[in-house]
């Protein structure tokens, strides 16, 4: 492959008007010694190879996006000054930046007023979203899917607040009936809803789980570090549209624009629908502040320094693809749900293959065809690895029995999970190259079974 290096010779002009910024200062050129940065960064350059193509269409394995080139390109511009988004003494334009791009972020969920910042990833998004919640609900327990990201049971040890997982349905939704049962024992004060759960990108019932609310009176809380953006997308079934539509009518969200909002790593998003909570960041802060334009971001975030860089590569982002329906961003994640539907369609119809649960987003999990649980496993991880080796790199999921149950008749349960062939097809490439992977995947399969006699 070859690396997409011609937007590198916009820097030079960009670097000038910034370095104009600055020219009433005095003279002033920072030295370095450009042959031993050489060799140290051709040596960086030679590790680095030791990677898999992740920004390559055949590479559909883990959650990896390429940056954008415009967010790649706005990130290093902004190094030059390196700002620190903890407040505006150490990132004036950048911390300005972030508060557009988050409050577009919200406007996107159709929130107008909102409380949010970025932050290093969903991990510490989800817990400061967490976090306020044990502020409102003290000593209450949190509810997740147990197809919930495994940060959520982590982040209530750290918290020290009761956590507890709720049994899910064949599309690794929360079951609503298992939801009721944890209500009724009391003292749950959130559910977190996944909006795309990281194995299998499914959706939990939030207008259930709404009209519960009504009743039981928690807060909800929605994690959507990966399926967030999916709301921009026209080609979602039925009841996942559903879902998102409803979504402004959660407590809390949680984005991460470096999963598939073309960002660098080091960018996940928390909002609060309700500016208030911010008075828990800081006690002794009315609440007015918080929605005062004046506000230092550090005063609403748990981290204290924060790099502005991500905050200037997601603006610059957002600025070329306006995360609006119809818009190009918008059509790059239907493409991406095309291309799991066109890949989810011929394994689905062909006899080698086993499916479960229709997907919901981009990503799609299934099986060789086998007898039993650990032969089918067997034969899924030598597939996985005869892939790799033909330069088509999947994903492996372990997923519970219960997911599959009901829609494999006579399957022999010998252990009570499989290793599932799991695949994320999120690049903007995926559909145009979905020919091609399949064909490379076909002959993969045909080769094992051949090799392992079946
Ligand atoms: C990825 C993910 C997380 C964790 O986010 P990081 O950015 O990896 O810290 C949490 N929840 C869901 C649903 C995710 O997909």
């Amino acid at each position: 492959m070859t690396f997409e290096t011609k937007t590198l010779d916009l820097l030079p002009e960009a670097l000038e008007i910034l370095e104009s910024g600055f020219s009433d200062l005095p003279e002033f050129q920072p030295s370095v010694d450009v042959d031993s940065i050489r060799n140290v960064l051709n040596e960086v350059a030679f590790r680095m190879k030791d990677n898999y193509p992740y920004q390559h269409p055949n590479y559909i394995g883990q959650m990896l996006k390429p940056p954008h080139p415009v967010a790649r390109l706005a990130y290093m511009l902004s190094l030059w000054i390196n700002p620190n988004n903890h407040a505006f003494d150490g990132g004036r334009a950048s911390s300005a930046m972030e508060k557009e791009a988050v409050a577009q972020i919200a406007d996107m969920f159709g929130w107008r007023k909102h409380l949010g910042h970025l932050c290093s990833g969903g991990t510490m998004a989800n817990l400061e979203a967490l976090w306020i919640s044990s502020r409102l609900r003290p000593n209450r327990k949190i509810l997740a899917s147990q197809q919930a990201h495994y940060t959520h049971s982590r982040i209530c040890g750290v918290l020290n607040i009761p956590f507890e997982s709720v049994s899910v349905d064949s599309m690794a939704r929360m079951k609503v009936s298992s939801i009721k049962e944890a209500l009724d024992k009391g003292d749950v004060g959130t559910i977190v809803v996944t909006i795309g759960t990281t194995a299998t990108g499914s959706i939990d019932p939030l207008p259930e789980i709404l009209e519960l609310q009504s009743y039981y009176g928690f807060r909800i809380h929605a994690d959507s570090a990966y399926g967030g953006y999916f709301i921009l997308a026209d080609n979602l079934g039925p009841q996942t549209r559903t879902v998102y539509d409803m979504l402004n009518q959660v407590d809390s969200i949680v984005i991460d624009p470096h999963k598939h909002g073309l960002q660098p790593y080091g960018c996940g998003c928390v909002i609060f629908k309700d500016p208030s909570v911010g008075a828990f960041y800081k006690h002794d802060s009315p609440y007015t502040y918080f929605t005062s334009s004046e506000m230092h971001l550090g005063e609403i975030s748990l981290e204290c320094s924060r790099p502005g860089s991500s905050a200037v590569a997601l603006w610059a982002t957002q600025r070329l693809l306006p995360m609006v329906r119809g818009g190009a961003f918008a059509r790059d994640l239907e493409n991406c749900r095309t291309a799991a539907l066109t890949f989810f369609d011929r394994i689905k119809s062909d006899p080698r293959f086993l499916t479960g649960l229709n997907p919901e987003l981009d990503i799609i999990v299934w099986t060789i065809r086998a007898g039993k649980a650990s032969e089918a496993s067997r034969l899924n991880d030598a597939v996985f690895e005869a892939s790799a080796a033909a330069n088509l790199h999947l994903a492996k999921a372990n997923l519970p029995k219960e997911l599959f149950e009901g829609c494999w008749g006579n399957f022999n349960w010998d252990q009570d999970y499989i290793t599932c062939l799991r695949s994320v097809l999120m690049k903007p490439e995926s559909l145009e190259w979905i020919n091609g992977i399949w064909a490379t995947f076909s002959e993969t399969v045909d080769r094992v079974l051949h090799e392992s006699g079946s």
